[in-house]
């Protein structure tokens, strides 16, 4: 396999075939010159490599968000994405011209989708700029550098949220709705797994530098998401084992991760994650009443289910367009926030933090606060 977009895609076929709001006076003028339910959210995205070209694609069919801005250190990508969503000179920044976004009453917010280690400052320059900021996962590489994101938006009166696209994907949806509803009765287990084999040596993701980590940072943090939302709660502890078998490949980040988390209420998590092979995708809650189980999970799509009342037909949607339009009513109408705050994103930081730690030490028990 290639690179991760085919693991993505591979992911969301697999089980098909085998498997914001302090506005500047200006931008608020407009905005309510507009009816409630016409306004869009106009967004700047920065970083424009693989998935913010998928983003970019979804957000043609937003209703309520609107790509207006881009921020780019390559030239030639500005003039291609130009001429392709027509915008306008003035909504194009670079690296270097971030704080002039202040003076730009047509961006409302940046959806930032750079290397991972890149996020903490560029989070901090987005709020510094007085925009609403929606960041890619993982949120940042430590839980601390999180908690400063969180600190900033929220003194520059700034929402600040991460793209867990999958809050907004109907299959996920009833999973959590099940559990809610304790139709799935008290949660005993949750068995998450997300992985894939990277493919080209020498690519950010496996440098420590741009990544924050490997496997577990980029996709890992899919199943410790996904065991909160399968249990409604935040685990006290954590225990993980790395195993590398490409030491030199996973000189600088980790490879092949497996790690055990217990719950407030008593259930066990234990997941696994990767970059060493493929086919690993699933979701699994079990309760005492019954079990819900998603597979694949974690891709673009379609996700696949079923429970033991029987197969899970959600409707298949493109989950980056529903995010884009459910975070424009959250920041433009004030709805309420989905689990994709910095907050959310924060508790999934504590327990990477404790997951590496545990790591370093053995594998002793970590206890997570
Ligand atoms: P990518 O390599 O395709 O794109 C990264 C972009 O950042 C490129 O346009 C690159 O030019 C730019 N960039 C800016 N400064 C850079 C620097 N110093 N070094 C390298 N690149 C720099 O990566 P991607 O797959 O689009 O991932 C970007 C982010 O999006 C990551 O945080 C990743 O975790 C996240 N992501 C999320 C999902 C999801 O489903 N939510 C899917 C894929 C990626």
């Amino acid at each position: 396999m290639a690179n991760r977009r085919d693991f993505l895609q591979i992911l969301s076929l697999g089980a098909g075939l085998t498997a914001l709001s302090r506005a500047t006076s200006a931008r608020a003028g407009v905005l309510s010159s507009l009816p409630k339910s016409d306004r869009q959210l106009r967004v700047a995205l920065m970083g424009l490599g693989s998935y913010a070209t998928r983003v970019a694609e979804a957000m043609e069919s937003c209703q309520r968000a609107k790509l207006v801005g881009i921020v780019t250190g390559t030239p030639a990508k500005a003039e291609a994405w130009k001429k392709k969503y027509n915008i306008p000179d003035k909504n194009i920044y670079n690296y270097q011209t971030v704080s002039q976004l202040k003076n730009n009453p047509d961006i409302d917010a940046v959806y930032i989708i750079t290397p991972n280690s890149l996020h903490h400052q560029h989070v901090m320059q987005v709020a510094a700029a007085g925009k609403h900021v929606i960041c890619e996962k993982p949120l940042a590489d430590t839980a601390k550098q999180a908690q400063e994101m969180i600190t900033a938006c929220e003194k520059a009166g700034m929402k600040l949220y991460v793209g867990y696209r999958l809050h907004f994907e109907p299959h996920t949806r009833e999973v959590i709705r099940m559990r809610e509803a304790g139709e799935l009765g008290t949660i005993l287990f949750v068995d998450n797994t997300c992985g894939f084999k990277i493919g080209d040596p020498t690519q950010w993701r496996l440098k420590k530098a741009l990544a924050g980590g490997g496997a577990l940072m980029d996709v890992g943090i899919y199943a410790i998401n996904g065991a909160r939302y399968g249990t409604g709660e935040e685990p006290l502890w954590v225990t993980a084992q790395e195993i590398k078998t490409d030491p030199v490949k996973f000189a600088e980040v980790d490879e092949t991760i497996t790690f055990q988390m217990g719950f407030p209420g008593g259930a066990i998590a234990t997941c696994s994650t990767t970059y060493n092979f493929n086919n690993l995708g699933r979701l699994y809650v079990v309760g005492e009443k019954g079990f819900a189980e998603l597979d694949p999970a974690f891709g673009y799509g379609p996700i696949k289910g079923r429970t033991h009342k029987g197969p899970l037909n959600q409707p298949v949607i493109t989950h980056q367009t529903a995010q884009m339009d459910g975070l424009a009513e959250c920041i433009l109408d004030n709805k309420p926030d989905p689990n994709m705050t910095g907050h959310e994103a924060l508790r999934d930081m504590k327990v990477i933090d404790a997951i590496y730690e545990s790591i370093r030490k053995g594998g002793q028990k970590i206890m997570i606060g």
